[in-house]
C-alpha cells in the first residue's frame, strides 16, 4: 500500500524510547515524567467508592458538574479568578487531549502558532497536522530568559497563538510577573491566542508564585489553560486533566472534545471532586516536590555534572560539558546501558535539534531511589 504521511518526520516519542530502554537494561528509570511511589490511599479508595456507588456509564460530555465546580473554586481559591463551571470549564483524558483539542479547534492551514524551546515534544505535531506553522523561538541554557523584543518580531497578521509552559518541561524554570506582563504588553490589541500549558502550576519552588495566565486580565480573555491531575496527585496513568477558557473559546473547544472523546474516566471525576476540594492535597505540593530536588541536589553537588536548581516541575537539568563531548543523545544512551541511569536528552526539544550538552532528569521518585541514581551520578 501506498501512502503519503501527514507527520512525516515525526519519530516516535522520546518518553516511550527511553522507558523502553530503561526497562530493556534495568536502569533506574528518571527520564519520562512520572513519579514511583504511589498516589494517596485515600484519592484510590474514593475511585473505588465512586466505582461502587455507581458511576459507571459515560460522564457529562464537558466532565462531571461536581468536578468542574471543585476546578472553580480552586481557582477562586489560587487566584481568585473566576472561570464559570458550566461553560468554562471542560474536563478532559490529561492535558495532552486538552492541548491537542484547543490546537484543531483553533489553528487553521498556514496559521502560525509560536513556541519556546526547549519545548514539550507534542506541541508542534498538533500544529503541523492541522496545517499551522510553528514559529520558533530558542530559549538559551542555563537561564532560558525570554526576550520578549525578540518574541515580538516574530509576531505577524498569521500569528494566531502562543504556547506558554510556565512551570517549563523541560528547562525546570519559570515565568516571572514581568514575562507575563512582557506577553500581555506585545499582544495587546491582538486577536493572539494563548494557550498556557499549566500541568506544573502547583510544583514551584523557593517561595516563588505561580504566575497563571488568569492573574493577567489583558491576557485571560485571550486564553485557555491546561492542567493534569496526573502531574497533580501523583498519577499520570490515570489521564485526567481539564482546560478552561473565556465561553466563547470553550465552546469551540468542546465542538471538537464532544467528538474527539465525548468524555472522560467518571468514576475518576467523582473521586477527584471529593479530594479537591480539601486544599491541603495541593498545597502541601510545592514542599513535597522541593525536599525532593534538594535531596536529589544536595546529593550531586560533588558531581561532575554542572546545574542550576530547577525552579519548578519535577525536572533537573544537568549540564555534561566537563564529562564529555559526546551528543546528548549517546551519552543518554550511553548512561543508560552501562550506567545504568536513564534521563532524557534535551536536544529533541530544540531548534533542529541542537544539541547543548544538557540532560534532563525527573526527581519525582522515592528518596531510595534518587539516592541509588545519586551514587551512580557521582561515579561518572
Ligand atoms: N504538558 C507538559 C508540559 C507536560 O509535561 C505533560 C506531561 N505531563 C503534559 C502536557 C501532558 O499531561 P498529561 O499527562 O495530563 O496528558
Ligand atoms: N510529561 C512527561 C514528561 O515530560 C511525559 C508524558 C509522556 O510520556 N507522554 O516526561
Amino acid at each position: 500500500m501506498q501512502h503519503q504521511s501527514k507527520l512525516p518526520n515525526i519519530g516516535t516519542t522520546i518518553f516511550s524510547v527511553m522507558s523502553a530502554l530503561a526497562n530493556k537494561h534495568q536502569a533506574i528509570n528518571l527520564s519520562q515524567g512520572f513519579p514511583n511511589f504511589k498516589s494517596d490511599q485515600k484519592l484510590i479508595d474514593l475511585v473505588s467508592k465512586a466505582m461502587n456507588s455507581g458511576y459507571n456509564q459515560y460522564a457529562p460530555m464537558p466532565g462531571s458538574l461536581v468536578l468542574r465546580n471543585a476546578i472553580s473554586k480552586k481557582f477562586e481559591n489560587l487566584y481568585n479568578s473566576s472561570y464559570h463551571p458550566e461553560s468554562e470549564i471542560t474536563v478532559t483524558a490529561g492535558a495532552t487531549q486538552a492541548i491537542y483539542t484547543i490546537i484543531s479547534a483553533l489553528i487553521r492551514q498556514d496559521d502560525e502558532v509560536i513556541i519556546f524551546r526547549p519545548a514539550y515534544d507534542c506541541y508542534e505535531p498538533a500544529i503541523e497536522i492541522n496545517g499551522g506553522k510553528t514559529i520558533s523561538i530558542q530559549l538559551k541554557a542555563p537561564n532560558y530568559n525570554v526576550d520578549w523584543e525578540a518574541v515580538k518580531q516574530k509576531i505577524t497578521s498569521k500569528t494566531k497563538m502562543i504556547i506558554i509552559n510556565s512551570p517549563q518541561n523541560p528547562s525546570g524554570t519559570i515565568f516571572s510577573e514581568a514575562d507575563m506582563l512582557e506577553l500581555q504588553k506585545i499582544t495587546e490589541g491582538t486577536d493572539i491566542i494563548v494557550l498556557s500549558d499549566e500541568v506544573y502550576e502547583h510544583i514551584v519552588f523557593d517561595g516563588e508564585k505561580h504566575q497563571s495566565v488568569c492573574l493577567f486580565h489583558g491576557l485571560k480573555s485571550r486564553s485557555f489553560i491546561t492542567a493534569s491531575f496526573g502531574k497533580t496527585f501523583h498519577n499520570t496513568g490515570w489521564k485526567l486533566g481539564y482546560c478552561c477558557a473565556p465561553k466563547v473559546l470553550m465552546e469551540e473547544f468542546r465542538k471538537v472534545h464532544q467528538f474527539n472523546v465525548f468524555s472522560v474516566n467518571h468514576p475518576a471525576q467523582i473521586a477527584l471532586a471529593d479530594y479537591l476540594n480539601e486544599e491541603e492535597h495541593y498545597n502541601s505540593l510545592p514542599d513535597f516536590f522541593q525536599q525532593k530536588r534538594d535531596l536529589f541536589l544536595n546529593l550531586i553537588k560533588d558531581s561532575r555534572f554542572n546545574f542550576k536548581p530547577s525552579q519548578g516541575t519535577y525536572f533537573q537539568v544537568l549540564n555534561y560539558e566537563d564529562i564529555t563531548t559526546e551528543n546528548d543523545l549517546k551519552f543518554a544512551e550511553r548512561l543508560t546501558v552501562e550506567n545504568k541511569i536513564a534521563s532524557i536528552p534535551m536536544s529533541v526539544f530544540n531548534d533542529n535539534n541542537q544539541d547543548y550538552k544538557v540532560l534532563r532528569f525527573c526527581f519525582a521518585k522515592t528518596d531510595d531511589t534518587l539516592k541509588q541514581a545519586a551514587e551512580i551520578l557521582n561515579k561518572v
